[in-house]
């Protein structure tokens, strides 16, 4: 790995950098991942001097540093550029910076662009990095875009293409910050290292997949941006569909990036393409109205600032995606998504085939459960015997959860993603031909709900979405396997 490296934050006063992105470069640098061979060049409007750059920096780093110098020592790689990226001025200014930087830190004119910003300006930050030469095919060139990559297929593709101009796709790393979660790198391990899953793991054995997004949180401040996005491409166009392809693809021949690309690749290009009749009835929408959760009253969704009072944007969707692979062909894969649900979890429910009633007692099939967030960690559950005399069967449930993110064990998304950036693996970004596949079939779900062809359910706050997602499953005999909303009625916790 090089971890000499100059690299650029456009949108360095922004939230994402001030969370997550400064801390995350810190926990490289404290791991050694980042030497003594790199800067950083924070750029946004407002002017900042160095000094009042490494207060904020080392204000985001304070709980992790192990003391005051080295939070600073860390700091002091960072240099602040203000910067209006509209002007072509200021990319000369900032090519000068990059070039003294690289000289003074000897970073072999390695250099990381990352874009924390509105997706409009990619474009124009793109052109000028080839334009005004800060981009000079001297050293790596690597792009770190931030999501969302397009509000459908159209504006996705114009904005391939203004990358595409400067950089080429090897270059480029779409981030979806779900793909540099811990158990997200874990369903390689469980699918693959285990021979118990591994044989299992197709049509013959698997009934359906359960894939849940829930938050307990509604839009809080996002009310303007959320109003012209929803559910639908918030949460399943890109998180949704990169975890069902790590789920539904095949062995890759080898573990290295180009073969698992080509797998997950190879699942896009399979999606089931249904009828829009079929999708009307395969994919619902929901809105959260007023509800009270243990004594508390929200809001509906219509009241929150920003948001227009006679909305029809989704904060819930769900349905069923379906794979047209040898492997997978006729297994539903349901998803949910939604905000104001009962509880904040991010589950894969791998229901397995009913199994024939032995002795006449009846059977639980087996759930494989990966937990994702908040607890990471996975469960099976069996059919074990009752102890005593008589032969009767009881459910039993192996688990296995850590609490590694609290622990600080695990790495942040940002930290591991960035990570794979600097080793130049691209094995947990989107590539091209995934986001396009995906906004191929959102697209024409995203028409149906816009022309009101498929009815607009509403929920009340802290249940788990509207009936209707309950319906669907049951079309298929299913149910969903997580129901926290049960546990809450039966305490009265909900109003
Ligand atoms: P933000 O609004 O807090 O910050 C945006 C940054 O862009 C600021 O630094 C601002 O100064 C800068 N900027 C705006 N216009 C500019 C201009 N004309 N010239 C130069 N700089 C300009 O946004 P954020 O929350 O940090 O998010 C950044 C990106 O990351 C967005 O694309 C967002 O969708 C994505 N994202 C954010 C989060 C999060 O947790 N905040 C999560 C997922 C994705």
């Amino acid at each position: 790995m090089s971890s000499k490296v100059i690299i650029t934050i456009f949108g360095a006063n922004g939230d994402l950098a001030k969370r997550k992105l400064y801390p995350s470069l810190f926990r490289l640098y404290k791991s050694g991942n980042l030497s003594k061979h790199f800067a950083v060049i924070g750029t946004a409007r407002r002017p900042w001097s160095k000094e009042y750059f490494e207060s904020v920096v080392v204000e985001s780093i304070t709980d992790l540093a192990d003391s005051p110098e080295q939070a600073q020592e860390f700091a002091s790689h960072f240099y602040y550029q203000s910067h209006d990226v509209q002007d072509t001025e200021h990319y000369i200014e900032l090519r000068k910076l990059q070039n003294s930087l690289d000289e003074q830190y000897q970073a072999e004119h390695n250099k990381l662009f990352f874009l924390s910003m509105a997706p409009q300006f990619f474009g124009t930050i793109a052109k000028h990095l080839k334009s005004e030469q800060i981009v000079d095919g001297k050293g790596f060139e690597r792009l770190i875009v931030e999501k969302p990559f397009g509000t459908d297929l159209a504006s996705a593709s114009k904005l391939n293409d203004n990358l595409l101009a400067t950089f080429d796709e090897e270059q480029i790393f779409r981030i979806d910050h779900y793909l540099g979660k811990e158990m997200i790198q874990s369903i390689f391990a469980i699918r693959f290292a285990n021979l118990l899953f591994e044989n299992v793991w197709n049509h013959d054995y698997i009934d359906n997949v359960q894939i849940t997004f829930a938050e307990k949180l509604g839009v809080e401040e996002r009310g303007g941006y959320y109003d012209h996005s929803g559910a639908l491409r918030d949460m399943v166009q890109n998180h949704t569909l990169q975890l069902l392809s790590l789920l539904a693809m095949d062995k890759p021949k080898t573990f290295t990036k180009d073969d698992i690309r080509a797998e997950k690749i190879k699942v896009f290009k399979h999606l089931h393409k249904p009828t829009d009749n079929d999708l009307k009835k395969l994919f619902i929408r929901g809105q959260y109205t007023s509800g009270k959760v243990d004594g508390k009253k929200y809001i509906s969704y219509r009241s929150e600032p920003n948001v227009d009072p006679e909305s029809t944007t989704e904060t819930f969707a769900s349905g069923a995606f379906f794979v047209d692979s040898e492997r997978f062909r006729g297994v539903p894969f349901f998803f949910r998504t939604g905000k104001r649900l009962t509880a904040k979890g991010t589950h894969v429910n791998i229901v397995f085939k009913q199994v024939e009633s032995i002795f006449g007692s009846s059977l639980q099939p087996n759930v494989l459960t990966i937990y994702i967030q908040p607890t990471e960690g996975f469960s099976l559950s069996m059919n074990g015997k009752e102890v005593g005399e008589q032969f009767n069967l009881a459910p039993l449930t192996l688990d296995y959860r850590t609490d590694a993110t609290a622990s600080g064990a695990s790495p942040e998304p940002y930290e591991k993603l960035i990570y794979d950036v600097l080793n130049n693996d691209s094995t947990n970004f989107s590539q091209w031909d995934e986001v396009r596949s995906s906004w191929e079939l959102i697209d024409r779900i995203e028409t149906l709900w816009a022309n009101n062809e498929v009815p607009l359910h509403h929920y009340k706050s802290g249940t788990m979405g509207p009936e209707a997602s309950f319906e669907l499953l049951n079309q298929f005999e299913a149910d969903w396997n997580w129901r926290p909303d049960e546990a809450y009625r039966k305490e009265g916790r909900l109003g």
